[in-house]
């Protein structure tokens, strides 16, 4: 809507994936011209700002009938109700080949279950799923918005979404499975009983993005990730020649990188494409994450794929010939929560501290190439971001992340990513525990986590 119109900016209240209720987070989000949420640069103008407010006006209007689309005057303040549902479905028209996914739904064999959670993509999820491109009703679930999300937790995970998982898992399952958040920006992807990592998702859209997806035949020219992400994006980065930034967690790192050109008169890496490990996918199309734009890429790559005719080309297929071809690289995240804080920061500085003594190590088995503390130079900006995550890199390219966040009041929470790498070679159809147990004992050696924090396990894998 703000790029469609021209507008200066929007604000959007959102409790992005988090429950609905009185106690549960949820804010005020201010998404600037271009699209993606607004930059320090803005917001601390806008901080800035605040400190010279004076006197507040509060306009006492009545309300505004939402159910119709056009514009009222409320005493000289108009106010314009928009479809955005229109807005959006005009600039997928842009990005996506419509009759190509119709002929994908049309199928016999092609079934598809999407599940909005109760929440916004609701809205979006028949007009488009069902009444543009054909998808029977009984393709959405969940799909009216409530305002508690019908007691849920809108976070498309294998935890969460744990509805749809188990019909993706049972015997009979369709074909093609997703879920979107609460604000509907991040996505879970999922096959019948396969699911789909976050960072497999990213590199697989990358690989076919050119010969799928009418936006990108001109060719992808950047690709990026959020560091603690899996690596799959960097093989194909690297096999196409795609400019490749590795960037600390946080969307405006990608937003920078879209925006280079065009506002800061930089290098150009549009047509460009993003993801982070926690199931945000998206593009230069909105420069946001774009929930319901990463399950139409994944229907497109399959519409490309079926050609009529011939025997159903499934998303596992497809996710396994990319193996075939870049690797594979297993990954899974440990989340430990509640850690109290000081103890957290104390492991962190002894890690920190050991960086080059780690280096060259072998641990478990793992030559580690470069210990170090993940620090970002925005090419963008210039600006330079410290402390983003210890990394331990190992010589297969395998990889061990450790990044520590901390909220208010309940103690910090420890995240440790393992990564293993397989080449094409390798032993590409394992299940990824059994792969990754010498990765998570060499993780918990250079840590000493359980002797920092008392944790015997972590509270979440993901
Ligand atoms: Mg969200």
């Amino acid at each position: 809507v703000i790029r469609r119109r021209g507008f200066y900016g929007g604000l959007i209240m959102s409790a992005s994936h988090n429950p609905g209720g009185p106690d549960e987070d949820w804010g005020i989000k201010f998404n600037y011209s271009a699209g993606e949420p607004a930059p320090e640069r803005i917001t601390d103008r806008i901080y800035e700002e605040t400190q010279r407010i004076e006197s507040l006006r509060i306009a006492d209007i009545g309300d505004v009938d939402l159910s119709a689309v056009g514009a009222v005057d409320l005493d000289g303040f108009s106010v314009e109700v928009i479809d955005p549902v229109a807005d959006y479905l005009a600039t997928l028209e842009e990005v996506f080949d419509f009759d190509l996914l119709r002929g994908l739904l049309q199928r016999r064999d092609f079934s598809m279950k999407f599940d909005a959670m109760h929440a916004i993509t609701g809205v979006y999820a028949k007009p488009i799923l069902c009444d543009v491109l054909g998808a029977p009703e009984s393709s959405i679930m969940n799909g009216v918005p409530l305002e508690d999300f019908g007691k849920g937790h809108p976070d498309p995970n294998l935890t969460y979404a744990k509805e749809l998982v188990d019909i993706m898992f049972a015997e009979g399952a369709p074909v093609f499975g997703a879920a979107s958040d609460g604000d509907g920006d991040r996505n879970m992807i999922l096959g019948g009983n396969f699911f789909v990592t976050p960072s497999d998702s990213v590199a697989v859209i990358a690989a076919n993005a050119q010969a799928c997806i009418p936006y990108f035949k001109g060719g992808l020219k950047g690709v990026a990730r959020s560091m603690p992400t899996g690596a799959a994006l960097d093989r194909v980065a690297e096999k196409l020649g795609l400019q490749f930034n590795e960037v600390p967690t946080g969307w405006k790192f990608f937003g920078n990188l879209m925006d280079s050109k065009a506002l800061f008169g930089g290098t150009d890496y549009t047509p460009f494409l993003c993801g982070e490990e926690s199931f945000g996918t998206g593009s230069d199309h909105v420069r946001e994450k774009d929930g319901l734009w990463a399950v139409l890429a994944w229907l497109q790559i399959l519409a490309a794929h079926n050609q009529p005719g011939k025997p159903l080309v499934t998303v596992e297929s497809i996710v396994k010939d990319h193996w075939a071809t870049y690797g594979r690289n297993y990954y899974c995240r440990y989340d430990y929560e509640g850690v109290d804080k000081p103890k957290a920061q104390a492991m962190f500085a002894a890690m920190t501290s050991a960086t080059a003594s780690n280096t060259g190590r072998v641990v478990q088995g793992n030559t580690i190439a470069t210990a170090d503390v993940f620090e970002y130079l925005d090419p963008v900006d210039g600006s330079i971001s410290k402390n983003q995550g210890i990394r331990f890199l190992m010589e297969d390219g395998s990889r061990v992340i450790f990044r520590l966040s901390g909220t208010a009041g309940s103690g910090a929470t420890v995240r440790m990513y393992i990564e293993k790498y397989v080449p094409p070679t390798g032993q590409l159809h394992e299940v990824c525990a059994n792969v990754v147990g010498d990765l998570v004992k060499a993780a918990l050696e250079l840590s000493s986590l359980v002797k920092f924090t008392g944790m015997e396990s972590p509270t979440v894998i993901t």
